[in-house]
């Protein structure tokens, strides 16, 4: 970790927005304790979540467990497929990402080795001398494996029934789109959120935050009909989007496309019209939690990059310390896995999509002569007869010439087309079954956090002094206001702590604080990101007024007492203007 990580690491734990758990215990590595601080300030971003995706978009939100058993993810794939590959050192038995080694040890020349085949990596090993980072010895005769990173474990007491802590939360919903699908009255489109954890067995967690072994995930997954249904783009039309195509990462040029969301679909450069909409809603969303605009960008996939159940998938990267960190994956899943759980199980993961008017439709049908058949196949009647019924529905222009030909168990059987009884008939439907498409914007909470926080460390210099700040937005903020008394003397005090409280019973976030020199009290504030303090001096006590400062500008305002709740609450939820007051 270099500069701004750790930078946020000591600032992390000196004011309690996060720290190593267990550290009494010599830690764990890949799980970290949100303090009063970072617990805020994440509430606050699922919050802001949940609003725009969740309530703004009408959506529903659910909550599934974190433990689910094995049938799932056997049929999402996740148990033969979610493996990262893992090479140990015979020096010190640490392990590692065989595929991240290659990177580091070709100076990044080989990109997205993950998407490599192993012996391929193997080969990359002994082309680039791979060692241990951590003791150097030689890696190159080594064996590179597979390794799951779902995390196992026996649900009840005994063996015989294996679960796995969800590694992505979007599972819980799928599993249960037969139910989603009948409270969304079978209408499509629909979405399906959840905010909750996520469990990963990552070998090599490292960048605090980033890379983690139990995270937070904001998932939105919008069921779509792939024919009928498309995305209200003309809501996001005109916003402008900094795009990363395949295109330019192969000719590592660097370069960023800003494009409008009109023009990216129009010029092909993001293929799937919901990515595109998605891509549009959500930089506007960004912004407002605070990630800086000029560190951000969407990066489309690579190829060999894409997910397993992925068609196309762009990532919202933010750049931390000279790296940049998929802090989100908009994906286009398919029909990949209700599919599987369709093909898993017993129930059906379709709509029933009512036409608008009912249509007729030739519907061939057979009802074989069992008195011919028997006699002539003996054993075989039952099946042959199921295939003419196959190969009607299937091919009805089979039955066009005298005879036709089924074929059971690898032999052929010619049947005559009269004894068959084969007729086309017209059948009135009213709708059809189908299978909805998934657009899914897969959101991970801990690098929003981290980003957040390291897009908004700032430092200046105050009255001759160095300063350290955090501009978070105000509707961010671990705490809105901060309430002072000049002097815990003469009254101050009470007056001060009466405000306080008094805000708290309007539903601000307040700290009261009177330790230590005023100037002292406004800094531990500023490194918090707190917007706004309130300090009471002695010109309260004559005229009802407080004097509120804001925390980037350190501006200050004579307001009177009584404004305060409606004007502190405008100013959080950016329906006022500090300059404007
Ligand atoms: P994925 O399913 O891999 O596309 O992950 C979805 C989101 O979860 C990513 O965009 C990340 O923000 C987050 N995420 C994935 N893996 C981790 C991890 N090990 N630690 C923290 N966040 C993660």
């Amino acid at each position: 970790m270099t500069g701004e990580g750790e930078r946020l690491a000591e600032l992390g734990k000196r004011r309690g927005f996060f720290l190593q758990t267990a550290a009494a215990y010599g830690g764990v590595a890949g799980f970290y304790t949100y303090g009063p601080q970072g617990a805020a300030l994440k509430d606050n971003l699922e919050a802001a979540w949940r609003d725009r995706y969740v309530t703004r978009e009408g959506h529903m939100e659910i909550s599934a467990p974190d433990v689910m058993p094995e049938a799932v993810f056997e049929a999402s794939g996740h148990l033969e497929t979610f493996d990262d590959m893992i090479v140990e050192c015979s020096g010190c038995g640490a392990s590692h990402r065989a595929d991240h080694l290659v990177e580091d040890h070709s100076d990044s020349t080989v990109a997205d080795a993950e998407a490599l085949p192993i012996p391929e990596v193997e080969t990359l090993f002994s082309e680039y001398d791979v060692t241990c980072p951590d003791c150097a010895t030689a890696l190159t005769d080594q064996p590179i494996e597979d390794f799951n990173l779902m995390f196992e474990t026996n649900i009840g007491p005994g063996s015989s029934s294996p679960g796995y802590l969800r590694p992505e939360t979007a599972q819980g919903i799928f599993v249960e789109f037969p139910q989603w699908a009948e409270y969304a009255r079978n209408q499509l489109p629909f979405g399906v959120a959840q905010i909750g954890t996520a469990y990963r067995n990552e070998i090599s967690p490292r960048k605090s935050l980033i890379r983690v072994r139990e995270f937070t995930q904001a998932e939105l997954e919008h069921f779509i009909d792939p024919e009928a249904d498309d995305p209200p783009i003309e809501r996001v039309e005109d916003v402008t989007v900094p795009l990363y195509s395949v295109e330019h990462q192969q000719a590592d040029d660097g370069g960023i496309q800003e494009l409008t969301v009109r023009e990216a679909v129009d010029e092909g450069i993001v293929a799937d019209p919901w990515i595109a909409f998605y891509l549009g809603l959500s930089k506007g969303w960004y912004e407002r939690v605070g990630v800086d605009m000029d560190r951000f960008r969407y990066r489309q996939h690579l190829p060999g990059e894409l997910s397993h159940y992925a068609a196309d998938c762009w990532d919202a990267e933010s750049e931390i310390d000279g790296d940049w960190i998929e802090i989100t994956g908009f994906a286009y899943r398919g029909d990949y896995d209700l599919k599987k759980h369709a093909d898993h199980s017993d129930e059906e993961f379709t709509v029933f999509k009512q036409y608008d008017e009912p249509i007729t439709v030739e519907q061939p049908t057979v009802d074989p002569n069992m008195g011919y058949l028997g006699p002539e196949f003996g054993g075989k009647a039952e099946a042959i007869a199921e295939e003419l019924a196959a190969l009607a529905a299937r091919d009805p222009d089979a039955f066009a010439d005298e005879t036709v030909t089924v074929e059971v168990d690898g032999d052929a059987y010619t049947v005559p087309v009269a004894e068959t009884d084969f007729a086309v008939e017209d059948v009135t439907e009213s709708g059809e079954h189908i299978m909805p498409h998934i657009v899914e914007p897969s959101f991970g909470v801990g690098r929003l956090v981290y980003t957040v926080l390291a897009h908004a460390y700032e430092e200046d210099r105050v009255d001759g002094k160095k300063r350290t700040y955090l501009s978070l937005p105000p509707e961010m903020a671990p705490t809105t206001v901060g309430v002072f008394p000049l002097m815990d003397k003469d009254g101050l005090g009470e007056r001060a702590s009466d405000i306080a409280s008094d805000l708290r019973g309007t539903g601000l976030t307040v700290t009261y604080d009177d330790s230590g020199a005023i100037g002292r009290r406004y800094r531990r504030q500023d490194e918090i990101g707190t917007p706004f303090c309130v300090t009471v001096d002695y010109d309260t006590v004559e005229d009802d007024t407080v004097t509120v400062r804001e925390r980037d500008s350190t501006d200050q305002k004579r307001l009177r007492i009584s404004e305060l709740p409606e004007t502190l609450t405008a100013l959080r939820d950016g329906n006022r203007s500090f300059v404007d007051l």
